[in-house]
């Protein structure tokens, strides 16, 4: 509640992945009607697609927002239940001026929320954010009279459309000849319309977990991370399975587990697909945030290829893509952005891709990540209020003078031994969230335990 409180405060509605909030807390078929007048005053009488996830309240939010964004005039276009990137291709595929996503991508089953996407089908730039916030804001809906209402239409095969999409990026001959035996674990999300569908019809033989579309999310929660994925990886080990992949509540990220059961985290799946994809285009640009492992940067210099680091959240992500002209772009989540494609983070494209290395190397996913550097991750926190949390940063960068030094997004420290810390605000959170990487565990653990001894004198001096 005080993030909101705060967010209201501020004006702000949009946080870095849309809107979101507790259903008919934050989140009410009011609040959802109103901010569809927005959106629908902004997209000025245009087409909009409309697509939901599986949460109990997206059928009841997407009639608030259908309701509003006809209110203004919008031509709305229902492209159903689906996930986020199959709404996304949608939008630039059936040539829509924007489009309306309802969805809490990995949060908890009680939230819900509501993302924007331009023409391109990627999310707005902040700054046609921010006009949107406006227009709620002072009211300022630009609502048509009785005769000229927006249509409903229904925008069919958007699934379908979606699936052939993905399909024209990977050699689905070589996969198909593999006979690749793949488990699925959807955890009730919308990634249960897609994902097995197309693993089947490029001739892998599918087992599938949680993969009922469920909004009371009975598998496991929405978000795949190691801590919800020991189901799957006792499946792929048990049935003797190439490839076990999990994806988050509305499909947009996907997280491997190998052959042997080990569950890897976003950017190592990641790093697979950028060195295979350096290797047959070696000096490309390569997008990822400043919070993603010094991997990618590793993989990057065997192959000429360039990093350009972003402030973390997807969307800054997706349009620095499109901004630098760079095919590729991946998150330590899971998310992986592959331009040819839609330059959006893709769950059943990724997996595809990752297929697509294994048919082609012939190799099997433990070995193939075995072959990348191996880095550890340790994390810290030290709690700081919101109002103090700019000036630490100021005085920590100004401690760090002569230090090989980011501040894309808080302030990450690189060392000549290649290991390095972020230590980064939290967005929504009341703390400072410090993630240190190292070839060992323990100067990982160190670098944690001395740069939260920096920030705690800092906070000290200030209070
Ligand atoms: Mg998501």
């Amino acid at each position: 509640m005080k993030e909101d409180e705060r967010k209201m405060k501020e004006k702000r509605l949009f946080g870095t992945n849309g809107i979101r909030g507790v259903v008919n807390r934050e989140l009410t078929p009011e609040f959802a009607l109103n901010i569809a007048q927005a959106i629908g005053t902004f997209f000025n009488r245009g087409k909009v697609l409309v697509g939901y996830d599986g949460r109990t309240s997206s059928p009841m939010l997407a009639k608030a927002v259908t309701a509003g964004l006809t209110s203004t005039g919008c031509q709305v276009w229902h492209g159903g239940m689906a996930p986020t990137p199959a709404i996304q291709y949608a939008v630039k595929h059936l040539r829509m001026d924007g489009g309306v996503m309802i969805t809490a991508s990995h949060n908890p089953p009680q939230y819900n929320g509501i993302k924007v996407m331009a023409k391109d089908g990627v999310e707005l730039p902040r700054e046609k954010e921010v006009k949107i916030e406006k227009i709620f804001f002072n009211r300022k809906f630009a609502l048509a009279e009785w005769n000229s209402l927006g249509g409903i239409y229904e925008a069919s095969g958007v699934i379908e459309a979606y699936i052939e999409a993905v399909k024209k990026h990977v050699d689905t001959a070589a996969i198909r000849e593999k006979r690749f035996k793949v488990v699925v674990d959807a955890g009730n999300g919308v990634g249960s319309l897609t994902l097995p569908r197309l693993l089947r019809e490029i001739g892998c033989r599918v087992l599938t977990l949680n993969a009922n579309v469920d909004g009371t999310f009975p598998g496991r929660l929405p978000e795949p991370r190691p801590e919800n994925l020991g189901e799957l990886a006792s499946v792929v080990k048990s049935v003797g399975a190439d490839l076990g992949v999990a994806t988050d509540g509305d499909a947009d990220r996907a997280i491997f587990v190998d052959d042997r059961g080990e569950i890897h985290w976003g950017d190592r799946s990641f790093a697979l697909i950028e060195r295979y994809f350096l290797m047959e285009h070696p000096k490309e640009t390569i997008v990822t945030p400043v919070s993603s492992s010094q991997l990618i940067k590793d993989v990057a210099d065997e192959f000429d290829g360039k990093v350009v680091w972003t402030k973390v959240g997807s969307i800054t992500v997706a349009r620095t893509m499109i901004k630098v002209k760079a095919k590729l772009g991946g998150e330590e989540n899971g998310g992986v952005f592959y331009a040819p494609h839609q330059p959006v983070r893709d769950s059943a494209m990724t997996t595809a891709l990752i297929l697509d290395i294994m048919a082609k190397t012939g190799g099997k996913l433990s070995e193939l990540l075995e072959k990348l550097p191996k880095y550890y991750i340790e994390k810290g926190k030290v709690p700081c209020p919101h109002e103090l949390k700019e000036k630490v940063l100021r005085e920590l960068v100004g401690k760090l003078k002569n230090m090989k030094i980011d501040t894309i997004d808080g302030v990450k420290i690189w060392f000549e031994d290649k290991s390095s810390i972020l230590i980064r605000p939290s967005g929504t959170e009341p703390l400072y969230r410090l993630y240190a990487e190292a070839r060992t565990r323990r100067k990982a653990f160190t670098l944690i335990e001395k740069y939260e001894e920096i920030v705690k004198s800092i906070l000290d001096k200030l209070k």
